[in-house]
């Protein structure tokens, strides 16, 4: 197999550099090539010598996943399903506001967490994305949304937030993500700021405390439960990493976070974890840290057993946390018609007799 160029953040490519003989500049320059003009054919990086592009054309190749499909919503988001081998596919949405475009990355095939409200968890663990895959997601969403983009005023590039927010546990596959990072903040590569990366996760504490001493980057952190008995049963990884040992992570975090909060994601569910007792029980529970609350009304799934909240619900909810003092919003649902919505994302030609179901604790290690 030949190595992948899209597997390397910067220090990766200068190592593959001296591993073939060139100096460290030209890691520099074929960060540039291949993640800010988007050049995936060594014989176009005009300004590499005729003898080194065929060097590096015996040595590599420059690989993102291949797009299966590719639709856009009513209201402009748009979504790619990208093959990733073995009947495997992986989802990308790109949601477009006005004076930001927000891409939401996936970092696994399925997702061994098995929170009981979301699709992907349904699905199992089938394994881990690669450098290239994740990368790639924005690769291929810069490559794809140039075109359509220039008419737009206002800011430079189509991305300019990530959020960790697709398929999978971002920080149960570290090592791959944190590289990924690496070039989302890399200068040569993408240039985005900390505060404009998200990394989402369920709760994995231990790995929320590399996270903030490797790549501190903005964090959420989704809740969706003001108490343990609750959140044990939505939120499987809590019965290793309760509530308690979750939020004095979070109070670590912010020692090195890139914001001075962190935003608490709650998804509401009709009749679970939506009362105006629960939003005081919450209240109680992060009013001591410097945090954010947002509220997702659920997406649905076939069979996933839960309703969305009502919006009367929602707003009772949110007033509750709001005369308390606490900075509230509630997620607008985009990507409705095409299934782009948190939660909603499945890979539809993943085989299904191909997952492999890992214990919680196995995928937290
Ligand atoms: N694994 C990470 C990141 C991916 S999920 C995490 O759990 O944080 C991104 C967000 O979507 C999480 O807050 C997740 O709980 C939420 N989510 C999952 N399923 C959902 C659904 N069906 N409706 C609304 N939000 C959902
Ligand atoms: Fe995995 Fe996040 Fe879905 Fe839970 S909500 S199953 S951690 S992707």
């Amino acid at each position: 197999m030949s190595i992948n160029l899209l597997d390397f953040d910067a220090k990766g490519l200068t190592g593959f550099c001296a591993e073939i003989g060139e100096k460290p500049f030209r890691a520099r320059q074929l960060l540039r090539w291949i993640h800010q003009a988007g050049e995936a054919d060594f014989d176009a990086m005009s300004d590499l010598a005729k003898g080194l592009r065929e060097k590096l054309s015996a040595a590599a190749v420059i690989e993102p996943p291949k797009v299966i499909s590719d639709h856009t919503a009513s209201d402009g988001t748009r979504k790619w399903l990208l093959s990733v081998g073995a009947g495997n596919g992986i989802e990308t949405v790109y949601i477009p506001e006005t004076s930001r475009g927000t891409l939401c990355v996936s970092s696994q095939v399925g997702c061994a967490l098995a929170c009981a409200f979301c699709s992907t968890g349904r699905q199992g663990f089938n394994r881990n994305l690669t450098v290239a895959e994740i990368i790639g997601q924005l690769w291929w969403a810069n490559k794809a949304l140039a075109e359509t983009f220039k008419s737009e005023a206002g800011r430079e590039r189509p991305v300019t937030n990530i959020v960790m927010m697709g398929m999978g546990e971002p920080l149960t596959n570290f090592e791959n993500v944190v590289t990924a990072l690496d070039l989302m903040l890399d200068d040569n590569a993408y240039g985005l700021s900390r505060r404009r990366v998200t990394v989402s996760t369920s709760g994995i504490v231990p790995a929320m405390d590399r996270l903030r001493e490797r790549c501190p980057v903005a964090l959420a952190v989704s809740l969706h439960a003001p108490n343990d008995t609750l959140r044990d049963q939505l939120v499987p990884i809590n019965r290793k990493y309760p509530i308690r040992e979750l939020l004095a992570a979070c109070e670590r975090y912010l020692q090195s976070a890139p914001r001075d909060f962190i935003t608490f994601e709650y998804v509401m569910l009709d009749g679970v974890n939506d009362s105006v007792a629960q939003a005081r029980e919450l209240v109680r529970l992060v009013r001591d840290i410097p945090c954010k609350l947002n509220l997702i009304p659920f997406n649905p799934f076939p069979d996933s057993g839960f309703r969305r909240s009502s919006a009367n619900a929602v707003s009772r909810f949110r007033n509750v946390l709001m005369e308390a003092g606490l900075v509230t919003t509630v997620r607008k649902t985009r990507g409705d018609d095409i299934a782009a919505a948190c939660g909603q994302l499945a890979g539809k030609v993943l085989d299904k007799t191909r997952r492999i179901h890992r214990s919680i604790a196995e995928a937290a290690g």
